[in-house]
């Protein structure tokens, strides 16, 4: 199964993915950005937010 992962390094904190997709994306205690443990992921959704996503920081990984 594929999953998305983000780099914080890379992040800019713009919150795009949190508004466009908040069921996979979410903000932890640290302020950093978490993926939520899913069973399966929303691809198409996903895809959408990877397209938007400033810092080119959401990748998929296989897990
Ligand atoms: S869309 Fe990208 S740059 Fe913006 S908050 Fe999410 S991970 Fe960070």
């Amino acid at each position: 199964m594929k999953r998305p992962v983000v780099d914080m390094a890379d992040c800019v904190d713009c919150d795009t993915c949190l508004e466009l997709c908040p069921e996979v994306f979410r903000r932890n205690d640290l302020g950093g950005i978490q993926v939520a443990d899913l069973s399966q992921y929303p691809e198409e959704q996903i895809e959408e937010v990877i397209k938007n996503c400033p810092g080119d920081c959401i990748h998929w990984e296989q897990g």
